[in-house]
């Protein structure tokens, strides 16, 4: 998986840093001082992560945990994300991530005690300012929760400080089918464990190298059935013109896997793009559908389709969702699409 492992000097004792130095014995190690002193120093193009990538094991400094961007999740509550990691060993046509570093490598951060500290602080402010809130805690915002949640060890770890914090919310956001973490914990009402899913085809066309339809279906109906809350993420919405009926079909599969009462929220949004995004999509997947319909720039920069086809979109697989089960006021839009 990887080519070379750069490891933080202080970390070499670091427990969770050697399992997976063990883990990796055949990949040339070497020793650095900071994380930023080599990772992204140099632009790498993201399609090399194809044959060349990398791995740095080190800490996080600055700022750990930060208020998440609007429309990020259920309204009126205050959200927050932590990182806890850069990159993702998968390969969406439309990844956010694409130009976002300097470089495809992956970083895993290993001071995790540091974040539960600005976790907990976090929650508190928020808590004073509004006892009546639920403050939440995303973690994935610049990789995938869950894939590589087997070799990194962390997930105990969060569910441990969230037993210890039944007022917050933590969402671990996942398109891996990789659940071995949790079935090895005892499920918190208080932790959600959300999927990201398209249509088999927009999977096996647009989300490379990610677990199929059936294997993600499958990771969640085991953990639903293991007490886990699920919340489903319905995006990004990609056009064609049988969308509809794909999204109708998709919908009837996740209503085999669990009853769509039963889950705690389910989010849907359209594709889009920031300007920046949208470059390197063109140039990394110039023959990609996603540049198949036409797109507009609005105002703020991002690059989506027009507002009346995507409030269409979105309507559309609401009632879909509704109709076949889902309860209306814990389907949300991501909005921001529609302003
Ligand atoms: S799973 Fe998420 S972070 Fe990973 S490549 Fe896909 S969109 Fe990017």
């Amino acid at each position: 998986m990887f080519s070379r492992i750069f490891v933080e000097k202080n970390l070499q004792e670091n427990t969770r840093v050697q399992a997976i130095l063990e883990r990796f014995s055949n990949v040339p190690v070497k020793e650095i001082d900071k994380v930023e002193d080599v990772f992204g120093r140099v632009k790498k193009p993201y399609l090399q992560k194809r044959d060349n990538l990398n791995l740095f094991l080190g800490e996080k400094k600055g700022q750990l945990v930060k208020e998440a961007p609007d429309a990020y999740g259920l309204k009126g509550d205050p959200h927050y994300y932590f990182i806890h990691a850069y990159n993702c060993i998968y390969e969406c046509n439309y990844c956010y991530l694409q130009g976002y570093f300097n470089s495809p490598d992956i970083v895993l951060y290993m001071n995790h005690d540091d974040i539960a500290k600005e976790i907990l602080k976090t929650a508190s402010i928020a808590l004073e300012s509004d006892p009546n809130c639920t403050p939440w805690f995303h973690a994935g915002e610049f990789s995938d929760s869950l894939a590589l949640s087997h070799i990194t060890g962390e997930v105990p770890f969060y569910f441990d400080v969230f037993k210890n914090l039944p007022q917050a919310m933590l969402e671990l956001r996942t398109k891996s089918a990789n659940t071995k973490a949790l079935e090895e914990v005892v499920a918190l009402p208080n932790v959600v464990i959300s999927f990201s899913l398209s249509p088999a085809d927009k999977i096996k066309k647009n989300d490379l190298k990610t677990p199929s339809l059936k294997a993600r279906l499958a990771a969640i109906k085991r953990l639903y059935e293991l007490g886990h809350p699920i919340g489903i993420h319905l995006d990004p919405i990609i056009y064609d013109k049988d969308f509809l009926q794909k999204y109708e079909e998709l919908i009837t599969q996740l209503a085999h896997h669990i009853p769509l009462v039963d889950i705690e929220y389910i989010s849907v949004g359209v594709v889009r793009f920031t300007k920046d995004v949208y470059q390197q999509v063109k140039m990394n997947y110039p023959d990609s559908e996603l540049l198949a319909e036409e797109l507009i720039k609005s105002d703020d920069g991002k690059v989506r389709y027009s507002r009346p086809m995507r409030f269409w979109m979105l309507q559309k697989v609401k009632e879909a969702l509704v109709g076949a089960g889902a309860i209306d006021k814990k389907v949300y839009l991501c909005m921001e699409e529609l302003d």
